[in-house]
């Protein structure tokens, strides 16, 4: 089959020919239908610190990409509640049974789960194998570059929705401008989330945010731009309830503890390249009772389940963020958008199958 393969500890992936993996006893094999590149990928891609230390040369050659939707082919003899012909997504993070965190319903960050496209192949190919575990059935009718994006759109769901749903009649400042803080706006739209904020640093992305479902988008690249004061007078003076981190920018951070209003929510998401934050600890938390939530991955399965049942309601507009459909072939274009500055894009899917890439791209006509 042909896979897009990282060869190499160095920039870069290669299109090749390998084999078709045959699923171990607990696994599915899943002819790949669509498969979307996610930061992830881009991490791997450049080689940078992140992925010569998380996956290193030693494990090299590896399938890159983790974000797919497909059907099984074939399973293990242990498989059961997956099913030849099933129409299935992938949850990223795989369990491992025996950790404590598994054993108490946080599965999603175990200390000891492996992850699809880090730690085995991933999905840049023709098929993939992964544990039934983690294979999700997608609602019928789900059009595969939707179904694709079901995880990334599981961490804005999540991100979100936070640990108690409690977003109705809200307002929210989701800070950033790339592909999963895009999918939040069109998921707080969808939930009822009154007022919507958005900061970002691209025309390009925040017209994007506009399409979805933003009332307010404000440049974090305008020094004169008074973005935590907007917030404030948009929202009686209070600030806002929930703020969403999903820049993977310090200043952004500080900004939205600033933003966030007495006895809010604070969501970190985006991955700071400096982890030491400088953060008014006193005002930004502690007096301002500020409830602050790590969101890593998706809820298992209770975000997958809230993501299907949103998609199968046709309330989410995320086709304006579906801004490129292409060939598994063309992935060096994909990258090369990915790493476009100012970004011209949002989210890429890619088809292995040129007539499932010729009806995708129909779709969108
Ligand atoms: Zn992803």
């Amino acid at each position: 089959m042909r896979a897009v393969v990282k060869t190499k500890p160095q920039p870069g992936a290669e299109l090749r020919e390998v084999d078709i993996s045959v699923p171990a006893a607990d696994e599915a094999l899943i002819k790949v239908q669509a498969t979307s590149i996610c930061g992830t990928d881009v991490h791997i891609y450049k080689w940078d610190n992140w992925s010569q230390t998380r996956i290193g040369a030693a494990r090299l050659p590896q399938v890159l990409g983790h974000e797919v939707a497909g059907d099984v082919v074939e399973v293990g003899r242990n498989v059961k509640r997956i099913k030849v012909g099933d129409y299935v997504s992938v949850e990223t993070h795989i369990p491992e049974p025996s950790d404590l965190q598994t054993l108490l319903g946080q599965m999603h960050i175990g200390e000891n789960m492996k992850i699809v496209g880090v730690d085995r192949d991933g999905s840049f190919a023709e098929y993939l194998t992964v544990p039934e575990v983690v294979c999700w059935i997608n609602a019928p009718g789900i059009p595969p570059e939707y179904a694709s994006i079901q995880e990334p759109l599981g961490n804005a769901t999540y991100c979100l929705l936070g640990e108690d749903g409690d977003v109705a009649g809200t307002t929210a400042v989701i800070l950033g401008d790339g592909p999963i803080g895009l999918m939040a706006v069109a998921v707080a739209r969808a939930v009822g989330v009154a007022k919507i904020f958005v900061t970002g640093l691209f025309d390009h992305c925040l017209d994007i945010a506009k399409q979805v479902g933003a009332d307010y988008v404000l440049n974090a690249g305008d020094q004169a731009l008074d973005r935590v004061a907007i917030v404030r007078e948009h929202t009686g003076g209070f600030g806002a309830d929930i703020v969403l981190e999903m820049s993977g920018a310090p200043q952004a951070a500080a900004e939205g503890f600033k933003m966030l209003r007495k006895g809010g929510r604070f969501s970190a998401f985006g991955v700071m390249s400096e982890s030491n934050l400088a953060l008014d600890y006193n005002n930004g938390i502690v007096f301002k009772g500020a409830r602050i939530y790590g969101i890593n991955g998706r809820r298992m399965f209770d975000t997958w389940y809230r993501v299907r049942n949103l998609l199968a309601s046709d309330r989410l507009n995320l086709a304006p963020i579906i801004t490129n459909i292409i060939g598994l072939e063309d992935f060096e274009l994909g990258f090369a958008q990915m790493l476009e500055i100012p970004r011209q894009s949002a989210k890429i899917v890619m088809f292995p199958n040129s007539s499932l890439l010729k009806q995708a791209q129909n779709r969108r006509k």
